[in-house]
């Protein structure tokens, strides 16, 4: 069952006195179960502090935020049952591929022959079974950034967050991930909120993207309401939109 996401007035500032600085300013965002949304803007706009504040590894200013509901404000990373995706995969050196992807289900206490089962299944859907036993080692960019994937997608998580993971890859590979992290999303059905400054990648990927400038939400929409009618010149000019 996939989860809503609801962002309501969510404020960041950080630093006190004169040297605060508002990084988000009352964002609002609602992500439907199962929705791939795409939150596009600048490098410093906030994407990954807005990112962040929903994983829980910051807390907001200000503002509310629900997922499946559920107020989560206050409540440790480990309890929100979301997984993360970042540009740089951190996997695990020593282990295993298995052992990696299986990892945060043996924190868990999850059974070794469950564990082998979700493995297995999250294997055959990023077309991983043949690395099972590799180490990150002797694996390519795009088989780590699988190996990453699967790790993330293994726990079945209520949200999956992307924070720009494509951006350490070549050109061609990124359109080869950019198709699997589609496809992965259409198999597995996880409320998505993928965060990335390429406008390819935003009017390609997602069913709606967020466009963000300075810590305001510009405009939320479907890539063609936003490439046809951009609510301002600045979505316009990021987008590519004819004026
Ligand atoms: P983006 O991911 O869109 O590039 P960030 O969310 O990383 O943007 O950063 C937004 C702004 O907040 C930037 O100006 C950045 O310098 C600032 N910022 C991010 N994290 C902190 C922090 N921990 N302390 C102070 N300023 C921060
Ligand atoms: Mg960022």
């Amino acid at each position: 069952m996939a989860s809503s996401l609801h962002i309501a007035g969510i404020r960041k500032v950080f630093g006190k006195g004169d040297k605060a600085v508002e990084v988000l300013k009352r964002i609002d965002i609602d992500v439907e179960p199962g929705e791939f949304l795409i939150l596009v803007g600048p490098s410093g706009c906030g994407k990954s502090t807005l990112l962040n504040i929903i994983a829980g590894l910051e807390e907001p200013t200000d503002g509310e935020l629900l997922i499946a509901g559920k107020n989560v404000i206050g409540m440790p990373p480990s309890k929100r049952d979301i997984a993360m995706v970042f540009q740089s995969y951190a996997l695990y050196p020593t282990m295993t591929v298995a052992d990696n992807i299986g990892f945060a289900l043996e924190m868990r206490k999850v059974s070794v022959e469950a564990r082998k089962k979700r493995i297995q299944e999250v294997a055959v859907m990023l077309q991983i079974e043949h690395l099972l036993d590799r180490r990150p080692a002797q694996l390519s960019g795009g088989q780590r950034q699988r190996v990453a994937m699967g790790r993330a997608l293994a726990r079945d998580p209520q949200l999956f967050l992307f924070d720009e993971p494509l951006s350490n890859l070549d050109a061609k590979l990124r359109v080869e991930m950019r198709a699997e992290i589609k496809r992965l999303h259409q198999l597995s059905g996880i409320t998505t909120v993928y965060v990335t400054h390429d406008q390819i990648e935003a009017m390609t990927l997602g069913s709606r993207i967020a466009v963000m400038k300075g810590g305001v939400l510009q405009q939320i929409d479907s890539p063609d309401e936003i490439y046809r009618r951009p609510a301002n010149m600045y979505v316009a000019g990021f987008i590519g939109s004819p004026t």
